[in-house]
């Protein structure tokens, strides 16, 4: 029988965006919550592809809230500058 073979699953792993450490999806989620607590999408779960997906463009919906921050932040520093 070549069923063990089979069965043994491609788990593709994933590299921690912190401290680049290999870690399959579901353990990568709990490592952030773990190692990484105070990192701004540690509290995302990633179960399956789609939750993925979801967190990566959270991710650059926060990216770009931050982009609206920093011009904000400048344009009062540049405006106070005058
Ligand atoms: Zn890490």
């Amino acid at each position: 029988m070549e069923e063990l073979d089979m069965d043994e699953e491609v788990r593709p792993e994933f590299p921690c965006p912190y401290c680049y450490e290999d870690h399959a999806v579901a353990s990568l989620c709990a490592h952030l919550e773990e190692e990484h607590p105070f990192e701004p999408h540690a509290a995302v779960s990633v179960d399956t592809p789609a939750d993925l997906i979801g967190a990566v463009f959270a991710f650059f919906r926060w990216v770009e809230r931050m982009k609206f921050v920093l011009r904000f932040v400048w344009l009062i520093w540049e405006l106070s500058s005058c």
